[in-house]
């Protein structure tokens, strides 16, 4: 049997030590593969310039980079974003996308192939559940970003990651905890806690994990509805996890860790988007450090309902801010054309009799 090799993007700086140590190499080498890898953003093993022959000739034998090739892209008509199908190494595809807003640029990366959380408005939903991504994975799409930041015409660093992309972060939570510890590590891609973001659909145990754990990346939680009833008529995994078992991990994270927490809220027209939902949700979680993220439905193939329009979202935020003193933004619409807005993202052709 061959040896499986192990992917370096999935590997902390430490455990890279502790690969060179087992194999009798001089563990200095290590800052040096690290440096390659996330601040020259190695394309392959010959991108490990300076590092000696023999612990090159180690690597090629007994490791490997897990890039994942690109199987298709697209751009936005306004050029603001740019959306990537990546293959995964059993056939599984996966999207990712660069976005770019006026001061900054975000990576929406994801975290499984497929997801099981069954969210009726979202295509990666209507796809069903496929497989985990491994850490490596994960940190392999953000260096994929990353490196095409820095070589395109405008060239910039990644400071902004989202997991928000396909599937559920809190379902893979080990995987992706451990990719954004790979990617905060301050000599190497050093993202900064404070600009990443886990959005999660209300993985109750996941949420009180972080906590527990003292996370220190930002949480994100998708409500979409103030009820009970209304909530699991959009989001399946309400069953699961109700929204009163929701709400009290929510409390838990905010008083642990004396953070802000965001909450996402799709505005579908005509079903959650009154002002009498806005007092609903003003109500749910009032008194917490909140703030509320309205995004405008975007369209897909399997959900009916159409984005709520100018003014209703402009009296939902009036609601908020007036009558609960909450702040809120509406999500810049970004890549719509190429189905890159939230809840778009899919394998295009996902592959039958799998
Ligand atoms: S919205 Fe998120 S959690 Fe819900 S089905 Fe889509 S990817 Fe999964």
């Amino acid at each position: 049997m061959t040896e499986a090799k192990t992917d370096l993007y999935g590997l902390t700086l430490d455990e890279l030590r502790l690969l060179l140590a087992r194999a009798g190499l001089n563990t200095v080498h290590a800052a040096r593969i690290w440096n390659r890898l996330y601040l020259g953003l190695a394309a392959d093993m010959d991108g490990l310039d300076g590092v000696p022959e023999r612990v090159l000739r180690h690597l090629r034998a007994h490791a490997r980079l897990g890039i994942l090739p690109v199987a298709a892209h697209a751009e936005s008509s306004d050029g603001f974003t740019r959306k990537h199908l990546l293959g995964l190494g059993d056939g599984e595809r996966i999207e990712t996308v660069l976005m770019r807003f006026t001061g900054r640029v975000t990576a929406c990366i994801s975290s499984q192939a497929g997801c099981a959380m069954g969210c009726v408005f979202c295509a990666t939903g209507q796809m069903g559940y496929r497989r985990q991504l491994s850490a490596a994975e994960i940190v392999s799409q953000v260096v994929h970003v990353a490196r095409e930041l820095a070589r395109g015409p405008e060239p910039c660093r990644l400071r902004n990651v989202v997991f928000m992309g396909m599937g559920e972060p809190l379902h893979n939570y080990d995987a992706v905890m451990r990719a954004a510890d790979i990617l905060r590590d301050p000599s190497g891609m050093s993202l900064s806690a404070a600009r990443i973001t886990v959005s999660t659909v209300g993985v109750v145990p996941g949420i009180r994990r972080m906590a527990d754990e003292r996370s220190p990346v930002h949480l994100a939680v998708s409500l979409h509805a103030a009820t009970q009833d209304e909530r699991a008529a959009l989001v399946p995994a309400a069953r699961k996890w109700p929204l009163d078992e929701l709400m009290d991990a929510c409390r838990h994270f905010c008083r642990t860790l004396e953070r802000r927490i965001f909450f996402e809220w799709t505005l579908i027209e005509g079903r959650n988007d009154s002002e009498l939902h806005a007092r609903q949700v003003g109500r749910l979680i009032e008194g917490l450090p909140a703030q509320v993220n309205l995004i405008p439905l975007n369209p897909t193939a399997g959900f009916g309902g159409s984005p709520t329009r100018g003014e209703a979202a402009k009296r939902f935020q009036r609601v908020l801010a007036e009558e609960f003193g909450l702040p809120s933004t509406v999500r810049q619409r970004r890549g719509i054309d190429i189905a890159a807005g939230c809840g778009q993202l899919a394998d295009p052709s996902p592959r039958s009799g799998s």
